[in-house]
């Protein structure tokens, strides 16, 4: 195993107004955990800012010359997404240090011995997975995820796999992928709840169709229920996609502290997640690259991210009693099932 942390403290410039859930607060938790990794022998790199045309790869160059607009200035894009001085700068430096974590972990793990996963986790805000082509909303400006995801098939791979695990759906990363069989999306989130998206009837879209799945989980849903769609569906589909990257939309708003999601996850719940993650990338024999999306309890945010760091560091797992299933997670999958049909293997 072998962890490299992509992270700046620069992060903490992009200003949101005062009582906003995504506070530069949040840069604070992801700078501590960067330095207890660091204290641990843990690689951490900085990032470099994504150029125009890494960013054009999955937005319009329209919307970038709209983010490029904001600079200097203090403005609204949506009913909770504001712009700083600042951001349109610290967003090209997040999605830019998910292809810094990209470029990583592809290097590191033509060197690994087999079994071995090279992983990478780039802790950033503002997040970015509800940022469509098009589009800033839900915080998000630029996605993040999706640049990174663009990035590896510019430089050849084929087949990318986005798991997404933020307690809301990615709406962006999933229209942007939305036609597209090289890049599969696989969403958990509570269901319904903001963005609206999300549902299990969203399956892509011509040749994309059947590459993107969504388990949409009633709110109150347990680490139980997480594990049951886990290993019922985001495993099972990842064995067969057989990608050659996995990535993950590492948001942690699914925490049972959470102030904006309902779900029943614990730090434990997140940890046990990480270490079948890395279980998957192991099957595939490929690196794995997580990139902070949301999570807003910031004690919860920050227990959360040591213990999975923890475990793409080769650690033991957490210790901590996991919430058992209630039934939602199997419903989720029922749902999933019947909207993919036959399409995945051993679902
Ligand atoms: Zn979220």
């Amino acid at each position: 195993m072998a962890l490299t942390l992509v992270s700046t403290s620069r992060f903490g410039d992009h200003l949101t107004p005062p009582g906003h859930p995504e506070s530069p607060d949040r840069a604070a938790i992801l700078d501590g955990v960067a330095q207890r990794a660091r204290d641990r022998g843990v690689a951490v790199i900085e990032p470099r800012e994504a150029t125009d045309a890494e960013l054009e790869r999955v937005h319009t160059p329209a919307h970038v010359r709209s983010i490029e607009a904001t600079r200097g200035r203090a403005t609204m894009l949506d009913a909770d997404t504001f712009t700083s001085p600042d951001t349109a700068d610290l967003a090209k430096l997040a999605a830019g240090a998910g292809i810094v974590a990209v470029d990583v972990i592809l290097s590191a793990q033509q060197s690994m011995a087999a079994g071995e996963v090279a992983s990478a986790f780039a802790l950033v805000r503002p997040p970015g997975h509800h940022a469509e082509s098009a589009r800033a909303m839900g915080f998000c400006f630029y996605s993040n995820v999706a640049v990174a995801a663009a990035h590896a098939r510019a430089h050849g791979l084929a087949r990318v796999a986005i798991v997404d695990i933020d307690v809301h759906h990615g709406n962006g990363t999933q229209e942007i992928f939305y036609p597209d069989p090289g890049v599969l999306f696989v969403s958990t989130h509570q269901y319904p709840f903001y963005p609206g998206t999300g549902a299990a009837r969203e399956i892509g879209a011509g040749p994309g169709e059947g590459f993107t799945a969504n388990l949409a989980m009633e709110g109150g849903s347990t680490d139980g229920d997480y594990q049951r769609v886990i290993d019922g569906a985001v495993l099972p589909m990842l064995q067969q996609f057989d990608p050659e990257l996995i990535l993950v939309s590492a948001g942690f708003d699914a925490h049972e502290d959470d102030p904006l999601g309902q779900m029943r996850m614990t730090t434990a719940g997140y940890a046990w997640t990480a270490g079948r993650l890395v279980a998957a990338a192991r099957h595939a024999g490929c690196p794995l690259a997580l990139v902070t999306e949301g999570g807003y309890a910031l004690g919860a945010l920050s227990a959360s991210l040591d213990a999975v760091c923890g475990v793409l560091e080769g650690g033991t797992p957490v210790e901590g009693e996991m919430r058992p299933p209630t039934g939602r997670g199997d419903r989720a999958l029922t749902a999933l099932r019947t909207a993919q049909g036959a399409r995945w293997a051993g679902l």
